[in-house]
């Protein structure tokens, strides 16, 4: 793997910028994570070409990231390259259908007050996520009762070595907080279909969702929201909850003792910490319900990540 001349290549031709060494821990919601070998921004598709191209060719492996909201990066770092969109990706406008037409690396909550400002509904469900369009695409972000695939009219990803693929929102498979779009694609584009609605009522449904929020969740402390995927048929904090988990500590990271299914960063957590509190908490649930919890957060620089 030849990270520097990687990095040599690219420092001189991206729009973007080129960063060796990163620390991980500023690009993440957890505030946790050691550095990444090389962290680039790509502003233009041209830069994603070139990047993807010359990674290739150096054997340098490479991971794409929105904001970091649903990622535990380990504390060793990643030794391959993170991208992330810059620019270029960050535009939207509506079309006389009322979809909104976003870049990936438009935040989420953006995209929302500007469908809102528009008088669109539809969106009003995802109030409070975090992280990116991007982000929220691969992971069909949402809630229990609603998921951001139900609104994709399109996607557009880039493919390296091939090039641009277009899929229709009703051909791509939604499940629960993921989706068929290959990982080794990189979303760039979507159209959300939206509809004209009454402002009030959209205000309406936007506070609640927010106060909903509020009021479940440590929006307060650091975190990547929900660790675990819900088994079929209940809740995964009901579980955790039951068990007695809430406020178990390891180190600085510890079971929220708001909302069971948060593991939150006290101020200095390792990310070694989180996975002790996680590797805990799935042991404990077997153990009594003979469950096994899935992490819906995603992990890098770990060793089976
Ligand atoms: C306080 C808090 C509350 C949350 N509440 C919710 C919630 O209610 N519902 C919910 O679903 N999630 C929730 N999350 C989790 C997280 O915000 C979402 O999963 C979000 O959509 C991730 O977006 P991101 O840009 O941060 O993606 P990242 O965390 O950076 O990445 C997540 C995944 O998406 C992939 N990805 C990112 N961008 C692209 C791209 N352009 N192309 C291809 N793949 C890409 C990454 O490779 C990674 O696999 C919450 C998180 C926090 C911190």
């Amino acid at each position: 793997m030849a990270v520097a001349e990687a990095y040599a290549q690219l420092v001189s031709v991206l729009k973007g910028t080129v960063l060796a060494n990163e620390r991980m821990q500023r690009h993440t919601s957890y505030r946790i994570g050691g550095p990444a070998a090389l962290y680039i921004t790509c502003d233009t598709l041209a830069d994603i070409r070139v990047a993807t191209e010359v990674l290739a060719c150096e054997g340098v492996p490479w991971v794409i990231m929105g904001r970091g909201t649903n990622v535990l990066v380990s504390d060793e770092g990643y030794g391959g390259a993170v991208l992330t969109l810059g620019n270029e990706f960050k535009r939207f406008a509506v079309d006389e259908n009322a979809n909104l037409h976003v870049g990936a690396a438009l935040l989420l909550q953006r995209a929302i007050s500007e469908a809102f400002n528009r008088g669109l509904s539809g969106l009003e469900f995802a109030v409070g996520i975090p992280g990116t369009v991007g982000g929220a695409i691969s992971m069909n972000a949402g809630t229990a009762t609603h998921w951001i695939g139900s609104i994709v009219d399109e996607v557009i990803t880039y493919r390296p070595g091939e090039g641009i693929k277009r899929y229709a929102g009703e051909d791509i498979c939604w499940y629960y907080r993921c989706c068929d779009i290959p990982m080794s694609e990189i979303i760039l584009e979507t159209s959300l279909k939206l509809g004209v609605a009454n402002e009030a009522r959209v205000k309406d449904a936007m506070e609640s969702a927010l106060a909903y929020r509020k009021s479940k969740q440590p929006l307060e402390a650091l975190s990547c929201g929900s660790v675990f995927r819900n088994p079929e048929n209940c809740k995964a904090a009901e579980l955790i909850e039951s068990c007695g988990l809430k406020g178990y500590t390891c180190g600085q990271a510890q079971v929220s003792p708001k909302h069971a299914n948060f593991i939150v960063n006290l101020g200095d957590a390792t990310a070694n910490d989180v996975a002790n509190v996680i590797v805990h908490v799935m042991d404990e649930v077997r153990r009594r319900y003979g469950t096994e919890l899935r992490p819906e957060v995603k992990f890098l620089g770990f060793a089976s990540s």
